[in-house]
């Protein structure tokens, strides 16, 4: 495939590289700092597709390999559902957060500069003006993906927050002590279960506080309206596509998409097959143009201060057509030729989620 240029800083809402590092089924021994065919980041392939920066995930798996989605997967009669995986235990969790926290920190440590630890606004917007698109570092912002960690006295948030976390999503699709995680099902919509727990009410209290972000990517409905009715902080969804295209339960519906645009939050579009294609298959064999579409139709909806992008980079299966972060170009090209202006760029692949993370963190 012809590479392009890139043109636009991204700032993306979401990857999965420090767990791929990590484990040995995703591809663990490779380098952060060379170039690979394993996974869909490093630092040399995000040079090339002008990834400057992102919220860089830290998820704990299930030990038990049958607790994984593929583990947990049945086909039914038009679409799918994954078995809920079992509650991790509280100190699992904080011993693999902390190992995969001190993996990011020895990275940033290894880089000679060229990766950052973002903590505060100012940090974020004097990394991404420092360079160009394809040779400045890379801001990187420390984010939580499943609240299993901390326990419920919160002792865990302000250890993690004054280490460098800034952005948490208090639950990945399994449940914990503060809420319950949306389970995967297509066709369905995203009410599966029930919403925050007191723990988990407190957890958003304490966030908004600390001024860290709270995610609301994998929460069941219920949650995500629990925590709209509580939160002073704008609404966000790291990695998601639209209900309306793709009736997959991690998806927004319309009314979900209209109260993150009232509270001046964002949506991160989601480059996973399974989010985007009308038929929720897991097929890589899947054109741009379903990534195109959804981005087309939340923008519509929330409005261009409203959108960004969330690749699930390292963590979903992403259209063939991508390839790995190599591939975005291909499609901000695609995103251009659809309609989307320059203003409408910059504020997509950067901008709103500066502003976001502005207005969030204190
Ligand atoms: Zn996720």
């Amino acid at each position: 495939m012809a590479t392009e240029q890139p043109t636009y800083k991204v700032f993306d809402g979401h990857n999965d590289v420090l767990l791929s590092l990590r484990l040995k089924e995703r591809g663990a021994g490779r380098s952060f700092f060379e170039r690979s065919d394993t996974g869909h980041i490093d630092l040399p392939r995000a040079r090339e597709g002008g990834l400057r920066g992102g919220f860089f995930a830290i998820f704990t798996p299930n030990p038990d390999p049958s607790d994984s989605f593929a583990g947990g997967f049945t086909q039914t009669e038009n679409g799918y559902e994954v078995r809920l995986p079992q509650p991790l235990e509280q100190p699992y969790a904080l011993q693999f957060t902390v190992g995969m926290l001190a993996s990011l920190f020895r990275l940033a440590a290894e880089s000679a500069g060229q990766l950052r630890i973002i903590r505060t606004a100012d940090e974020l917007d004097a990394c991404l003006a420092e360079g160009t698109a394809s040779d400045g570092p890379l801001a990187v912002v420390a984010h939580i993906e499943g609240a299993e960690a901390i326990d419920p006295a919160l002792d865990a948030l302000y250890v993690l927050h004054a280490a460098g976390l800034r952005s948490l999503g208090p639950v990945w699709s399994r449940p914990n002590a503060f809420g319950h995680g949306v389970q995967f099902k297509f066709p369905a919509t995203p009410d599966t279960g029930p919403g925050l727990t007191d723990a988990g009410r407190a957890l958003v209290r304490a966030c908004n506080q600390l001024g860290v972000m709270f995610d609301l990517a994998h929460i069941t409905e219920q949650g995500f309206w629990d925590v709209a009715s509580l939160s002073d902080a704008p609404l966000v969804v790291t990695h998601t596509a639209a209900h309306a295209l793709s009736p997959f339960t991690r998806n927004l519906t319309d009314k979900q998409l209209d109260a993150v645009r009232e509270s001046d939050g964002v949506v991160g579009v989601i480059f996973g097959v399974g989010n985007v294609r009308a038929d929720g298959r897991h097929e890589i064999n899947t054109p741009l143009d379903d990534i195109v579409r959804h981005a087309a139709y939340i923008a519509d909806r929330v409005g261009i201060d409203h959108i960004a992008l969330g690749s699930d980079f390292d963590g979903a299966a992403i259209p063939q057509a991508l390839g790995d972060v190599t591939g975005l170009p291909r499609l901000l090209t695609a995103l251009q030729a659809h309609g989307f202006d320059d203003d409408a760029m910059r504020k997509l692949t950067h901008a709103n989620w500066q502003r976001v993370l502005r207005q969030t963190w204190k």
